[in-house]
């Protein structure tokens, strides 16, 4: 029996299989999917790796065929689906077989086996009684973990140290005297506790839902022929989460089941209880707070079939599931749905495959999709079904201030008059406000006005951002921090100034105005630490605050019934990001924070401040059309051929030296352009990124445009490769992506 292998080496050099020999006691267990370990290379240092291959025969000639040292798990860590999914992965994003194997694989897997977690009595140590009174100091360390033990027969030794306070050497020791057995042993740790969350019962729908939900849940039929892909335009509140539950319920009375996909930072508390509530002990979660372990134990209670649902952020497409039904991509628009490190997968890319593959529906749902999606819904790649009212029937009230009339007006703190106004009404009825603004910190801009000179960080292109509570300077690149300066470290002058506002400012004001109100801050810097961001949550759900202050943490998914305003403090941080998507995110971002408001039945309204009112994702939000914002853009996109209507790829050097950087990436634009003889493609100028310098490394980046996506990837990888040859590059970092969400 021959086993093909992939190995667990991320080099495009043996990126391909091997074939090792089976020895004969391990013949019966081995199956595809397994992981093994294999000898490899000269000196034959054991490597983990795949079987991708079970087969009679090779090529490989006897006296060189190596063997199969060990099984690792005992089951296979890959189904079928997934080996294939993972192929489809390499060819598409350019990466190796083994990235995308590991990228599939949880983390926490290969770590669970080998660790020693768990201590019980060696029964072969009879005289249990008589090794605690003489062998052992009365009292010390070693027999009050004996004691335990006698007590609770076993015990994991983590809480063994919680319990009597003390250090793995009593244990160890124990270990070693062969009174006590450690051994790895599986201790499920579960992310929430199901019978803490309320029953959430199924909600009489509403005419537009059902109609929804008709149209989706045929594709469910074991019968149905047809595009199994739905894009569910619904606007904010039209209750899209409750056609979500109904499809999962009905695919797992097919005895079936669902992956949910959230945004990270969508995947609250709210989200969770809403599924926990609806199908209790079924639903398992996972996310990034998770310990490697947790995830671990996630994944497997979806492979051995305890949970049906599972909830998490891109990576959860790779749940284990036998018999998938459906997947659900909540906030389809979401930039993260797109993986920014290799495999640089696209996480709807890849719905799509495990579609084909297994038949699953796939349901990507937003109030506002993005213009890829769109587009490709109109062209008969989804099918298009709209929740065109809100459950209340009550859009929020969507006003715009221009703010350079309040400098007219000789209005300078960060408020308009309307806002203001509307702040101190929302209070005396004792109804809720989010103020959104997407910056964290007091003030953006620190300078000198007597010689002008701007704190920035040394080792960043990035001005410094003033922390009020901790009275310094902060770089949100890299973190550096200084001392806030009393006198300018360029002239010596006293007159340093604050400019620009960010979030603590905006809580320091509201302070000053309204000294009453009750004021909650929600940002990066008052959520590090665990469960800071439920905390905050929570209160303000509960109504222990009259304001809730943040960033784009508040834009997403929340649903506080009795909040009724929402004022954003600056609309126009991005509409300039320079980036061709930047209107198509500011109105995302706007649409979606004005959707905070009213959602129940009190009436809402979103009050915009902006200097640039007459821009159309300004427009286009105010009136809440998605449809005339997306026709103002695909034309501005179609006109200036950017995707959909082609495909982008960045290259991005990196590396210490400026001069290098920029010379090595004008060496790859010299080779492109020699070698774009149909000047088929379009390619730029290298340019330096946006941020050019972080932590003193200096980027560089390099764009080019293609109809054909096929074409573009073997051209710049082609291109690329001949750079490497001609040049060294063991100075630089070379990031390549296609299609990125986000241009550097
Ligand atoms: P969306 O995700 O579309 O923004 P949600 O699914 O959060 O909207 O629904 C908005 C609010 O309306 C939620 O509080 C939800 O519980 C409520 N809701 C949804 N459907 C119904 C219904 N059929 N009857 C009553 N309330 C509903
Ligand atoms: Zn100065
Ligand atoms: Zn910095």
């Amino acid at each position: 029996m021959i086993a093909e292998v992939i190995l667990s080496i991320n080099n495009k050099n043996v990126d391909k299989a091997f074939d090792y020999s089976v020895p004969g006691e391990l013949e019966q267990s081995l199956e595809p999917g397994m992981r093994v370990l294999v000898p490899f290379g000269k000196n034959g240092r054991t490597v983990e790796a795949y079987v991708v291959n079970i087969k009679k025969e090779t090529d490989v000639e006897p006296d060189k065929l190596k063997c199969v040292s060990a099984i690792q798990d005992g089951y296979a860590v890959f189904s079928p689906v997934m080996m294939r999914l993972a192929v489809y992965m390499r060819d598409k994003y350019y990466s190796t077989l083994s990235a995308c194997l590991q990228c599939i694989l949880p983390p926490g897997l290969s770590l669970t086996e080998h660790k020693l977690n768990y201590a019980y009595i060696n029964e072969g140590s009879s005289k249990r009684e008589v090794t605690i009174s003489e062998t052992l100091e009365k009292g010390g360390k070693q027999a009050q973990v004996l004691e335990l033990l006698i007590k609770s027969g076993g015990m994991s030794i983590s809480d063994i140290k919680k319990t009597l306070g003390i250090s793995q050497s009593p244990i160890d020791t124990l270990a070693k005297k062969g009174i006590i057995v450690c051994l790895p042993v599986r201790i499920h740790r579960m992310p929430f506790k199901a019978e803490k969350y309320a029953r959430f019962e199924a909600l009489n729908l509403f005419p537009e839902q059902t109609a929804a939900l008709e149209k989706i849940s045929r594709k469910l039929e074991p019968d149905y022929i047809g595009l199994r892909s739905v894009l569910l335009h619904g606007v904010t509140g039209s209750g899209k989460t409750e056609i979500y539950l109904r499809l999962i319920e009905k695919a797992i009375n097919q005895g079936k089941q669902a992956v949910v996909l959230v945004p990270e930072i969508s995947l609250t508390p709210q989200t969770v209880s809403r599924f926990v509530g609806r199908f209790s002990d079924k639903v398992s979660v996972t996310h990034s707070r998770l310990s490697d372990g947790e995830r671990f134990d996630q994944w497997q209670r979806a492979k051995s079939g305890a949970v049906s649902v599972m909830i998490g952020p891109r990576s959860a497409i790779f749940t284990p599931f036998e018999n998938l039904g459906i997947i659900i991509i909540d906030e389809e628009h979401e930039t993260t749905y797109k993986s920014e490190t290799t495999p640089k997968y696209d996480v709807k890319e890849l719905a799509e495959k495990l579609s084909e593959y297994t038949g699953c529906l796939v349901v990507l749902g937003s109030a506002t999709p993005s213009v890829h999606t769109y587009h490709a819904a109109l062209n008969g790649k989804y099918e298009l079904i709209e929740l065109k009212a809100r459950i209340n029937n009550r859009p929020p009230e969507v006003k715009v201030v221009d703010m350079r009339k309040e400098l007219i007006k000789g209005n300078r703190s960060v408020f308009s008059y309307e806002l203001q106004d509307a702040i101190a009404e929302n209070l005396a009825k004792r109804e809720l406000t989010i103020l959104f603004l997407n910056r964290r910190g007091h003030s953006t801009f620190v300078s000198c006005r007597a010689c002008g000179h701007v704190m920035s960080c040394d080792m960043c292109s990035i001005n410094y951002t003033y922390h009020m509570y901790t009275d310094r300077l902060v770089c949100h690149y890299c973190g550096d921090e200084i001392a806030s300066p009393r006198v300018c470290p360029v002239c010596g002058s006293e007159y340093i100034k604050f400019f620009g506002a960010g979030t603590q400012k905006v809580e320091e004001q509201i302070k000053k105005s309204f000294p009453f109100a009750r004021v909650l801050r929600m940002d990066l810097d008052t959520t590090s630490k665990k469960n800071s961001h439920e905390q905050i949550y929570s209160s303000f759900l509960a109504g222990e605050a009259d304001i809730l202050i943040g960033t784009q943490m508040i834009a997403k998914g929340l649903d506080f019934p009795r909040v009724t305003l929402v004022g954003i403090i600056a609309a126009d941080i991005s509409i300039h990001m320079g980036d061709f998507r930047s209107a198509e995110k500011s109105f995302q971002l706007l649409t979606q924070v004005s959707g905070r408001a009213g959602r129940a039945e009190l009436p809402g309204r979103a009050i915009i401040q902006t200097y640039n009112p007459e821009h159309y994702s300004i427009v286009y939000s105010r009136t809440n059309d998605y449809k005339a914002f997306y026709e103002h853009e695909i034309d501005f996109r179609q006109q200036l051929d950017y995707p959909p209507f082609s495909h982008l790829f960045v290259a991005l050097f990196t590396g210490e030296s400026e001069k290098r950087v920029a010379q090595c990436i004008y060496k790859l634009y010299e080779i492109m352009k020699r070698q774009n003889t149909e000047s088929e493609l379009d390619i730029f100028r290298p340019t330096p990124a946006t941020v050019f310098k972080i932590k003193n490394i200096f980027r560089h980046k390099l764009i080019v445009k293609a109809e054909n996506e096929e074409k573009l990837k073997k051209f710049v990888f082609g291109c690329i490769d001949e750079l490497r040859k001609n040049e060294d590059l063991s100075d630089i970092t070379v990031n390549s992506s296609l299609d990125p969400l986000n241009i550097p």
